[in-house]
């Protein structure tokens, strides 16, 4: 299929053309008709997998009626409220709206914490018509009187399931009920948990249901290698792999803050040009810390979890797992920022001798076996854990359909589309489709 079939507007193609793309990915594919028609859609879907522009230009297609050049702010209110559940994935939903809707006479705007109100109460009282925002920081602007919904007609929750995870439902609650019932409501979410389900009972109007690639699932463009150390020569091992070349950029993830700044010393003592990013860093540290290593500036980026969902950094060539993951599901989060729309990429992780059952778990979850790669020289040798090579089976999918997935290769996978009435009995009608697979987030470290 091609851009041109989904009955989108010219200017709109525009933007999509000089943005690079050729085709749409399955979930714009699926959601984008459904979305023009006016349909509320309820997707399983991840960041990686082309969703912004899946809700973002039916979106401004439909809006487009309402672009204006007035200056008055009356000319100007809120249409679509995007809401996200970190301050990363706001300034990424914002960019890319702003990106697809530059020939556009419409209005798009970003509200999140941990920066100053002021410039946010600026933008709001001026008038925009397309609002991404974290909920704690919009409801701020809410008490204050700096922001009104009555004319909203589109709502987006994104990454609903992690919403949740971080607390947030008062919150969206509150929202939701200033917004008019005859908006139109597209849900994104990577489970389709008992939580979710009642949510879209509760907001969503005979929902299109569409699924792409669901959790857990891998794509084959990424290499996962295991590297054994001891945890004294983790740092030391990591210099190696940078100072020899073998990983130009990575994102190196710690499992706390504390080990964050402290290897992002010790690269820095090496000249080794690093940042770190986690939730004791201020807003305007965390953004320039990512800006920086998304244009090449820094070579590593050593991060939090709070990193491992939802950022779409291109052609990351390496994830470091300097600590495994306390949680396997994590891994997959963590390696997924690398190998995205099937390129290729590298997941290393560094083993201690205590973290044998952790990979096996994430052996199990991924249904994958990680390659044994020896250290660089310089680093002591550890025994190597004995891994139970029997081939694992992969665990139970908590997907969206409970259909289990199985990336066939690179950016390949399946997706279906179930119409459902009130009634929860769907009618199918299934399809299969390349996509790039991708996944999402754990809870984050602070909610705004
Ligand atoms: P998202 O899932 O919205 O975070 O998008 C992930 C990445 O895919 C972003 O870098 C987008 O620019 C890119 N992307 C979105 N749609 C397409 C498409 N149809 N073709 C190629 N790349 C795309």
């Amino acid at each position: 299929m091609k851009f041109t079939d989904l009955g989108l507007d010219d200017v709109i193609l525009k933007a999509v053309e000089e943005e690079g793309y050729t085709q749409p990915t399955l979930i714009q594919e699926e959601a984008i008709p459904n979305v023009l028609e006016g349909r509320d859609v309820m997707a399983a879907a991840q960041t990686g997998t082309g969703k912004t522009a899946s809700f973002t230009l039916p979106m401004l297609h439909r809006l487009l009626r309402h672009a204006n050049s007035s200056t008055s702010p009356a000319k100007h209110p809120v249409r679509a409220l995007i809401l996200t559940p970190t301050r990363e994935l706001a300034a990424q939903v914002d960019e890319s709206a702003r990106r697809y809707g530059k020939h556009l006479a419409l209005r798009v705007g970003c509200v999140y914490g941990g920066v100053p109100m002021n410039p946010q109460v600026a933008m709001l009282r001026s008038g925009v018509e397309i609002l991404v925002a974290t909920p704690g920081r919009l409801l701020d602007h809410v008490g204050t009187n700096n922001v009104r919904f009555s004319s909203v007609e589109f709502l987006v929750l994104d990454e609903a399931d992690r919403m949740l995870d971080m607390g947030f439902l008062p919150d969206i609650k509150r929202i939701v009920d200033l917004i008019p019932s005859t908006r139109q409501t597209l849900l994104f979410s990577a489970t389709y948990s008992e939580d979710i389900r009642r949510l879209a009972g509760d907001w969503l109007r005979s929902p299109v249901k569409v699924e792409v690639a669901p959790r857990n699932t891998v794509t084959e463009t990424i290499q996962h290698t295991v590297m054994h150390v001891t945890e004294r020569d983790k740092s030391k091992q990591l210099v190696s792999l940078l100072q020899e070349g073998k990983v130009s950029q990575a994102l190196v993830f710690c499992n706390t803050k504390m080990g964050a700044n402290r290897l992002t010393r010790q690269l820095q003592n090496k000249d080794i040009n690093s940042e770190a990013i986690h939730s004791d860093r201020s807003q305007i540290e965390r953004t320039a810390a990512l800006d920086n290593f998304k244009v090449g500036k820094t070579k590593v980026l050593v991060a939090t979890d709070i990193a491992a969902r939802g950022l779409d950094i291109e052609q990351l060539p390496h994830v470091v797992n300097y600590d495994l993951p306390h949680n396997s599901e994590d891994y997959v989060h963590r390696i997924g920022r690398t190998g995205r729309a099937g390129q290729k990429g590298e997941a290393i992780s560094f083993c201690t001798p205590e973290d044998k059952e952790s990979v096996h778990a994430i052996e199990k979850l991924i249904n994958k076996k990680l390659e044994v790669s020896e250290p660089i020289r310089g680093s002591r040798p550890v025994v190597a854990p004995r891994h139970n090579r029997t081939e694992s089976k992969q665990t139970k999918e908590d997907s969206f359909f409970s259909k289990p997935y199985v990336a066939q290769s690179g950016i390949s996978g399946s997706a279906k589309i179930i119409e459902e009435n009130n009634e929860n009995k769907p009618g199918r009608i299934e399809k299969k489709q390349t996509i790039a697979a991708l996944f999402m987030p754990p809870a984050g470290e602070k909610k705004d």
